[in-house]
């Protein structure tokens, strides 16, 4: 029997999805028959990749939103309610991720960041609610990191508090959210292969690389089988949980451990 077929002509809204991981996973989804919404700030950069995509034939369509205006996700979600008659699935993936020492970190810099990656969160699952309850089920999807709930990482203290934040809040929204069949769970990638991990530059690539046993970086798609399954009807006894997708890269004692393999 072909598994997570529950997917197709489901109404699922992703946030950050005009490039990157977000861009995987609606690509991913809408090829297994979902209607997808992509949110970005950007609205032309949404609407090339809902395009792009729509030319491998799924079902996309995109809006500007930025997730850290409450505004922005009511308009998100009341879009998603007339395009698609409701939502089944939310994949809260919008995130940035600038560096900054401790030093040299402004309050602005560390409120950017939370305001987008975790507030963010909130902001979008408190605007789907009351359409996801009255389907009667539902998911939520949250991109979050190993950095912050696993990994510690020079020049990211405020975004790791912000990853780890996440999973603070899906732990409650799980049981919150349980008497109306809607299950939280959250993605920690490892480093994915995307247009915002670009722009750290090759030498970033080139240590990451070498930090990973399987000695790749990830690909979009790897996260995005991750979030399909939490997303299907095969996951409904999955609730407040994490799947990490990093190649191994958490698993290490110590560079040497790997350092023989190749
Ligand atoms: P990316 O390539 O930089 O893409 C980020 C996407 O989010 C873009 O579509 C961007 O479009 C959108 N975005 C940014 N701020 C937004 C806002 N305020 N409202 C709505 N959309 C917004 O990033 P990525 O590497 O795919 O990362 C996506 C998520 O995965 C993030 O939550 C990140 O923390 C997480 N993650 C990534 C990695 C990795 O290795 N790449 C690892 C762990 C976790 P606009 O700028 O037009 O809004």
């Amino acid at each position: 029997m072909d598994m997570l077929t529950s997917i197709e002509g489901r109404s699922v809204i992703v946030t950050g999805a005009s490039k990157g991981i977000g861009k995987g996973i609606a690509r991913v989804f809408s090829s297994k028959g979902a209607r997808v919404l992509i949110a970005s700030r950007d609205l032309s950069q949404a609407e090339a990749a809902a395009a792009e995509i729509r030319t491998v034939g799924g079902s996309v369509s995109a809006i500007a939103a930025d997730v850290s205006q409450a505004e922005d996700n009511v308009r998100m979600a009341q879009t998603a309610i007339e395009r698609h008659g409701g939502i089944d699935i939310l994949c809260c993936n919008a995130g940035i991720y600038p560096t900054a020492t401790l030093f040299d970190m402004s309050a602005a810099d560390w409120d950017q960041v939370m305001d987008i990656n975790l507030k963010g969160t909130f902001l979008s699952v408190h605007a789907c609610l009351p359409a996801l309850k009255a389907r009667g089920k539902g998911r939520i999807v949250v991109t979050s990191s190993i950095t912050g709930p696993i990994t510690g990482n020079a020049g990211w203290s405020h975004y790791a508090a912000s990853k780890a934040g996440q999973l603070g809040f899906i732990r409650t929204a799980a049981i919150e959210l349980a008497p109306h069949n809607i299950t939280v769970n959250a993605v920690l990638p490892g480093n994915i292969f995307t247009e915002g991990l670009h722009d750290l530059g090759p030498e970033y690539i080139a240590r990451m690389t070498s930090a990973i046993p399987a000695r790749r970086l990830g690909s979009v798609e790897d996260i995005a089988y991750a979030a399909l399954f939490l997303a299907s009807d095969e996951a409904a006894y999955i609730t407040g949980q994490t799947i990490v997708v990093d190649g191994g890269q958490v698993l290490p004692e110590s560079q040497s451990a790997i350092e023989d393999l190749y």
